[in-house]
């Protein structure tokens, strides 16, 4: 941690490449088995899908035209920028065989300035020769492995019907950390039952996970979603900026100071998101997360 609160993802990533580094959303047109019903169906009561891509990400193009209009859209700002391939909707390990998978992480890094791979996933879909595979594309390129958490308590994902137990997290976590690649994790705060009390019971349990980065988001309640149907019929709370803040200020506190925190937001577009409705932007949130921070004298680690 440099001078800064908390350990973020933007120091941290300026430290593993020499250059600056871009995200570029793909959807390479993957489906989830928690809706095709080879693991359950419906989805996480929480999904929606139409929220994860940006525009120019469109899964009727290729893997490479949409990075190729990626990179048009972030390289008008930025000539010298590099980028990173973000396998971000569905579940992006979910396809057979393994060489199907290969072609297409291939094809991403085949793309003129592309310099790694971030694989969005469920922890119950990744095999050992997949993970032997990129184990072994780690040792030449920088790839990240992320895995929907969203919880440490199995009650909770049976209720959002995740279709895993927090074990199977566990398990795919240390499978991947140990084959040297870098692993990331995600986690919904504020889930139906899950209050501050379990959120910072959560806190260490998922500290000690051998993750490398973590990304924090508020529960949001979008349209069209199975959550949606059950908040219309009984509402429920969902945190304000300011307990969220407070929260996450909290969480901070217990997770170790050397795990890199990525975000604590996500920003659904407006129009979708029944509630909480907070109007802030994600360097908003983070302004006020961080004076909040100093004015209490809170910093990452402080507690774990
Ligand atoms: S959150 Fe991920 S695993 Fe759950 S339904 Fe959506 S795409 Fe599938």
């Amino acid at each position: 941690m440099n001078n800064q609160l908390y350990n973020d993802y933007g120091t941290w990533i300026r430290t593993v490449f020499p250059y600056r580094v871009q995200k570029i959303s793909v959807d390479a047109g993957f489906s989830c088995p928690n809706r095709d019903g080879s693991i359950g169906s419906g989805g996480c009561t929480f999904c929606d899908n139409n929220t994860f891509n940006p525009p120019y990400c469109n899964p009727a193009h290729t893997i490479a035209a949409q990075l190729e209009a990626g990179k048009a859209f972030f390289a008008r700002k930025y000539p010298e920028m590099r980028y990173l391939a973000y396998f971000q909707a569905y579940t992006n390990t979910y396809a057979q065989p393994l060489e199907r998978l290969k072609r297409m992480y291939d094809e991403a890094l085949s793309v003129d300035g592309v310099v790694g791979l971030v694989i969005g996933t469920r922890p119950d879909c990744v095999t050992g020769s997949l993970l032997d595979y990129m184990g072994e594309l780690a040792r030449q390129v920088f790839v990240t492995v992320e895995y929907g958490i969203e919880s440490a308590n199995d009650a909770t994902l049976a209720a959002i019907n995740r279709g895993h137990d927090f074990e199977c997290a566990r398990r795919a976590v240390a499978e991947t950390a140990e084959r040297g690649i870098t692993t990331g994790a995600h986690v919904i705060l504020g889930l139906p039952g899950e209050g501050r009390e379990e959120s910072l019971r959560q806190a260490p349990i998922v500290s000690s996970l051998d993750i490398d980065v973590l990304k924090i988001h508020q529960l949001q309640i979008i349209k069209g979603t199975k959550m949606a149907e059950e908040y219309a019929r009984k509402p429920f709370h969902t945190y304000s900026a300011e307990e969220y803040i407070e929260l996450i200020a909290s969480y901070l506190q217990r997770i170790r100071a050397d795990l890199v925190v990525e975000r604590f937001t996500s920003q659904s577009p407006q129009g979708m998101v029944i509630a909480p409705k907070w109007g802030l932007k994600n360097h908003e949130f983070a302004n006020l997360l961080v004076n909040y921070m100093r004015k209490n004298g809170i910093r990452q680690g402080q507690l774990a």
